[in-house]
């Protein structure tokens, strides 16, 4: 997994949830990815003291034909990362 986060804005999308916008780190399609605020919260539970922005997991949901799209895959070019988000949003 590779760290993306600079390349991503994050903003409030409705209730519990963010959208993330940015290119994919893969493919470099515009990518809009709703974040699940309460994912986020589970995720940070394991790690109360932790003061660092929370990390989630995110896959590329692209639209594209991709021609070394991993077997399975649907959708996306099959790229993942993590993106932090602030604290202030989670
Ligand atoms: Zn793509
Ligand atoms: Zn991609």
């Amino acid at each position: 997994m590779q760290h993306v986060a600079d390349h991503f804005e994050l903003r409030p999308y409705g209730k519990g949830l963010l959208l993330a916008r940015g290119p994919c780190p893969r493919c470099a399609a515009p990518l809009e990815i709703p974040v699940v605020l309460t994912t986020v919260r589970l995720l940070s539970w394991r790690a109360p003291a932790r003061t660092d922005p929370f990390e989630v997991p995110m896959a590329c949901n692209c639209n594209e034909d991709h021609d070394h799209r991993p077997a399975g895959v649907s959708e996306g070019c099959g790229a993942f990362w993590l993106l932090g988000v602030p604290a202030e949003l989670a």
